[in-house]
């Protein structure tokens, strides 16, 4: 199964993605995940997706699809996918579609998690991150047992450059001019299913299951 979990920053779908990716044995490919540890490795693409980054810009279509390409040709792939970041603008989904019918393959379900532009911003303002394995975690909403730390690794938790508040904005601009239109591009193709992202975030992960295991998708 290969599914897409489109929604904007702070929507939850790095959360929800890894959860729901163990859950049904799907690999979880993050692409802002991959950009980051490339920039911690000190790569050369590290170095050229941090200069978009740090501005809250989106790194190159052709940069992003190039990585994207590569990855999901590992074997790890074959079952499924979740992607989650990934596609973030039109000439993407229409790359991932090309690459997926050459291997005979489709997107199967894309979840779209909605959360209200407000709420957004109070998530992304309080939002923690384990340097290890990047569990995101918020100050208010889902507090770490131990502050500082990550629940499952113990790892050291850091506040992300981009969710300052001048970036953040940009983030969000951007995803509203460059991403949102995927909204409508899944749409026409019946595959979109909305889940509504605000509330506890096991709710959220059972409307998320239970939308996957339905045939039909629905938009409310
Ligand atoms: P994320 O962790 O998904 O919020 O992504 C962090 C940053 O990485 C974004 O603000 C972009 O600069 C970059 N990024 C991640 N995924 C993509 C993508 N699919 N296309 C372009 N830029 C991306």
């Amino acid at each position: 199964m290969y599914v897409i979990f489109l929604g904007a920053p702070g929507a939850g779908k790095g959360t929800q993605a890894a959860e729901v990716a163990k859950e049904l044995k799907l690999a979880h490919i993050a692409t802002g995940d991959m950009f980051r540890e490339a920039q911690k490795k000190g790569t050369a693409l590290g170095m050229k997706a941090r200069e978009y980054m740090e501005k809250g810009q989106l790194v190159p279509d052709e940069i992003t699809v190039a990585m994207l390409l590569e990855r999901i040709a590992a074997p790890d792939c074959s079952a499924g996918v979740i992607f989650d970041g990934f596609p973030r603008t039109v000439t993407q989904a229409e790359a991932l579609d090309k690459a997926l019918t050459k291997q005979g393959k489709a997107i199967d379900r894309v979840i779209y998690i909605k959360v209200a532009e407000e709420e957004l911003l109070t998530r992304l303002g309080g939002r923690w991150i384990c340097r290890q394995c990047q569990t995101p975690y918020h100050e208010v909403v889902s507090p770490p047992k131990v502050k500082g730390k990550c629940d499952k690794c113990g790892g050291e938790l850091y506040q992300r450059d981009d969710d300052k508040p001048a970036t953040v904005k940009e983030r969000l601009k951007v995803y509203f001019a460059q991403t949102a239109p995927l909204i409508d591009y899944y749409t026409k193709t019946g595959k979109l299913a909305e889940v509504n992202g605000v509330g506890a975030v096991e709710a959220v992960r059972k409307a998320i299951l239970g939308s996957l295991k339905k045939g039909t998708p629905a938009r409310k």
